[in-house]
């Protein structure tokens, strides 16, 4: 070590000193501390050694500028702390580390040398001792807990130096010790070093280390979330790698690229349209590049199988053999020769025309009448696929065409799902019910369907969900209806209507016998031999046991006796069951309907109406009571407005006749008249019973008795004619079953006697009418006598 110059070192307690200086670059010591750092400037080392020759104190200060590795006299702080050298180790490196306790602040007033090493006068500066005061113990209490607060965040600190934390009771000391021991940057310390004013020195470093607390709290929050990150990535991709791994176990493989390749190269050969392929090929880019097992690609996947499900370019060849066909539709169904008649024309031009596009047929009929079974019968006389859509309650347009796929839980709509069903793009689909479509403020569904059975539109129809077209052209579709009236007419239009009457008791026993029974024993496997059901039984079957125009509750009735006898049958496979009338109520139970409540007498005001409803024909008799009274009118029996306007017509109408029938002129004014149609609980409504209720309302003002074997129908207007009427065959059915001779009809209803059946036409005499006076001359047991009124 050399030193070139020497300088008098002055005693420690006068206020200027000349001391070798030593500068820190990136460290401020303050008094009263021990610090420990290595030394390694040249500079220095000199100012090192020359310390030790003397009395080892050193003057410790800080250079501004971290980079400067030579810093002049202007490059250093003038506030810097003497300090006391405790102790010098050599490193091996050639370095050395510096024990040092500072001892007091001084301040620069002239650097005397800067070379080899800088040498400075110094000043002492005398701390400022104050005494305490509430500001000041506030500011130290303040400064204590953000102290601690600090510690909590930052656990590196010793525990010794939370006991002199809270030990210190000087402002400007605790602000020097804390100043020590925190992480601050070296200029801050610097000026909590430079500030000499205990109470301000000590504020000026709460507020330093209010400010690195938080810097602390959003260190510390930054950290935990990205710890979270880490911990879920970490987490994600385990959990991924022991997914392929079973996956690669099980030989699967879910990638959603290559999920998504395999979804393109499916759409590529699927058949569909261009346009359509497209569509998907561009929902799959959109899967790849979302996050495996996200719920949006699920939806797209879901999506994507849903259409590539569909029979884009499959169909089932049609086979039309028109003798075959006619084969099928026997073999299954008895009589109905018209229907099958119209069926088989249909598929005749559609041999001669394949192209021929919006043939749509429309079975209107009463419930159990085959309308259903016939459609099925298409299908296999065709060799199509078939697919039920049942209408009934569909009030929502989008329960056809499917919902948008923006809603959660879309789904197609169900002509899509019956394409679907049907795997082939040419089924035959059955409409059932359209009269029974719903139609309120949820959508119009008729608006629907009427775009899936037009012909000009349903080559692209688009169904919701599926949001692009689908050629609906090839479809063969059937609707069936009970009431064609209930038919939207924008649809009615579209379609071939194909009436199916209600059957005759001689249909229905030939249907049972040929048909439903061995069905039935085939179904519930039974032979033959095993059970018998006579011929008188079937009748009575159909008589005492069902009320209806089609044969479903016959069927049902002869599915129990086949039931229960294969209770029997099982017990005892030998036994041969006969079901005869006598014992038919062991199967049955007790016999549900009489005969035809037909009075079997001529009466005074009851009258033998007949009622059309969508079940078939009925006989409606309506009785009128005349009482001593004011000229009240009561009508009872759940009549509807039109019946009841009907009613007042026909009273209005006797009124004008009363003179001829001998009824006295102020009839209306002295009686009151109630007119009743019994099954009070059935409501009735229409006008065709006009006629029945005047013959009535006569009958009972006259006192003429009508005759029980008559029936009647028809409209009756005030001055007293006939209009015609719907329902003829189903109405003169109810008639026959009843065992009536005379049927009054409109005759303006003669043209549809060409409807009614040959049976009823041969034991029931037709009478045509057409104004009321022929009708009452037929009804009634005797010509009412015209009386001279006094
Ligand atoms: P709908 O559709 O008109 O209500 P279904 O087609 O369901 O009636 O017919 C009910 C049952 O009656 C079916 O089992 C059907 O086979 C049978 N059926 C109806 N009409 C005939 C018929 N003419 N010949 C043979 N079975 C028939």
């Amino acid at each position: 070590m050399e030193i070139e110059k020497v300088y008098p070192i002055h005693p420690e307690d006068e206020p200027l000193q000349v001391l070798p200086t030593l500068i820190l670059r990136g460290l401020v010591i303050f008094p009263g501390m021990m610090l420990q750092f290595d030394v390694g400037r040249k500079k220095s080392v000199l100012a090192l050694g020359k310390s030790m020759e003397e009395n080892q104190l050193i003057f410790l200060v800080a250079q501004r500028d971290l980079t400067e590795e030579d810093p002049s006299a202007e490059d250093l702080y003038t506030m810097g702390v003497v300090a006391r050298i405790r102790q010098v180790v050599r490193r091996t490196d050639d370095g050395i580390r510096l024990f040092a306790e500072g001892l007091y602040r001084a301040k620069i007033c002239t650097i005397k040398e800067e070379k080899p090493f800088v040498l400075a006068e110094v000043e002492k500066i005398e701390p400022k001792k104050r005494q305490p005061t509430p500001n000041t113990e506030a500011l130290i209490r303040y400064t204590q807990s953000l102290f601690d607060n600090y510690i909590q965040n930052y656990t590196h600190v010793p525990p010794d130096i939370v006991l002199g934390v809270v030990q210190q009771k000087d402002c400007g000391e605790l602000a020097d010790y804390i100043a020590m021991n925190i992480s601050l940057d070296f200029d801050k310390k610097q000026e909590i070093l430079e500030e000499l004013h205990p109470y301000r020195r000590l504020q000026r470093l709460s507020v330093m280390l209010k400010a690195e607390l938080e810097i602390l709290s959003i260190e510390a929050r930054i950290s935990e979330k990205a710890k979270d990150q880490i911990d879920e990535n970490q987490r994600d991709y385990y959990l991924r790698e022991q997914m392929k791994a079973i996956a690669d176990e099980l030989g699967e493989d879910d990638n959603p690229l290559e999920e998504a390749d395999q979804l393109r190269e499916r759409i590529e050969k699927s058949g569909m349209p261009q346009e359509q392929q497209e569509k998907l090929l561009k929902e799959c880019d959109r899967l790849a590049k979302m996050p495996d097992g996200s719920h949006e690609s699920s939806v797209i996947t879901t999506y994507v199988e849903t259409c590539l499900s569909l029979p884009w370019g499959k169909s089932s060849k049609d086979r039309i053999d028109l003798q075959k066909a006619r084969r099928i539709l026997d073999r299954d169904h008895y009589g109905l020769n018209k229907v099958k008649d119209r069926i088989v024309e249909s598929l005749a031009v559609k041999k001669l025309n394949p192209d021929i596009k919006g043939q749509i047929l429309c079975l209107v009929g009463p419930p159990g009448v085959g309308k259903t079974s016939i459609a099925h019968s298409v299908a296999e006389a065709l060799g199509r696929k078939y697919v039920r859509v049942s209408l009934g309650g569909v009030r929502d347009e989008s329960d056809i065409r499917g919902h948008r796929r923006t809603y959660i839980g879309a789904m197609p709509g169900r002509i899509i799902n019956a394409i679907k069903q049907a795997g082939t793009n040419n089924p035959v689909i059955l409409l059932d019910e359209i009269d029974k479509l719903g139609n309120d403020y949820r959508g119009d569904p008729s608006s629907a369907l009427l775009e899936v059975l037009d012909s000009a539109q349903n080559n692209t129809f688009v169904d919701h969900y599926i949001d692009m077209p689908f050629d609906l052209s090839k479809v063969f579709f059937i609707t069936t209806a009970n009431d064609a009236n209930n038919i939207p007419d924008p649809l009615y239009d579209r379609m071939d209507v194909i009436t199916l009457g209600s059957y005759t008791h001689e249909e229905k026993f030939n249907i049972a016998t040929k048909y439903l029974i061995p069905k039935q024993l085939k179904n519930s496997g039974i032979s033959t031999k095993n059970l018998r059901i006579s011929a008188t039984c079937t009748r009575e079957i159909i008589d005492g046991y069902t009320r209806e125009a089609g044969v479903r509750s016959l069927e049902r009735q002869i599915s129990t006796i086949c039931r229960k006898s294969a209770v029997q049958i099982v017990k005892e496979p030998e036994t041969v069951i006969r079901v005869t009338p006598k014992n038919l109520e062991e199967y049955l139970g007790p016999r549900k309907f009489r005969n035809e409540s037909q009075n079997k007498k001529d009466m005074i005001g009851l009258v033998n109406g007949l009622a059309w409803t969508s079940v078939g024909g009925e006989m409606l008799p309506i009785e009128v009571a005349v009482m001593d009274g004011t000229g009240k009118i009561e009508l009872t029996g759940s009549l509807g407005d039109v019946m009841k306007e009907s009613a007042r017509t026909a009273i209005s109408c006797i009124r004008t006749r009363a003179d001829k029938l001998g009824i006295s002129k102020d009839f209306y004014s002295k009686y009151d008249i109630h007119i009743h149609a019994p099954e009070g609980a059935v409501p009735k409504d229409g006008p065709s019973a006009g006629a029945a209720m005047a013959t009535a309302i006569t009958s009972a003002l006259t006192n003429i008795p009508i005759r029980h074997d008559v029936a009647m129908t028809g409209e009756i207007t005030l001055l007293g004619r006939i209009l015609p009427i719907g329902g003829l065959r189903e109405k003169t059915m109810a008639a026959y079953r009843a065992g009536i001779k005379t049927v009054l009809i409109p005759s303006e209803n003669v043209c549809d006697l060409a409807e009614v059946d040959s049976v009823v036409k041969d034991s029931v005499e037709f009478l045509p009418m057409e104004k009321i006076d022929q009708v009452l001359d037929a009804a009634l047991t005797k010509k009412p006598e015209k009386v001279v009124q006094s």
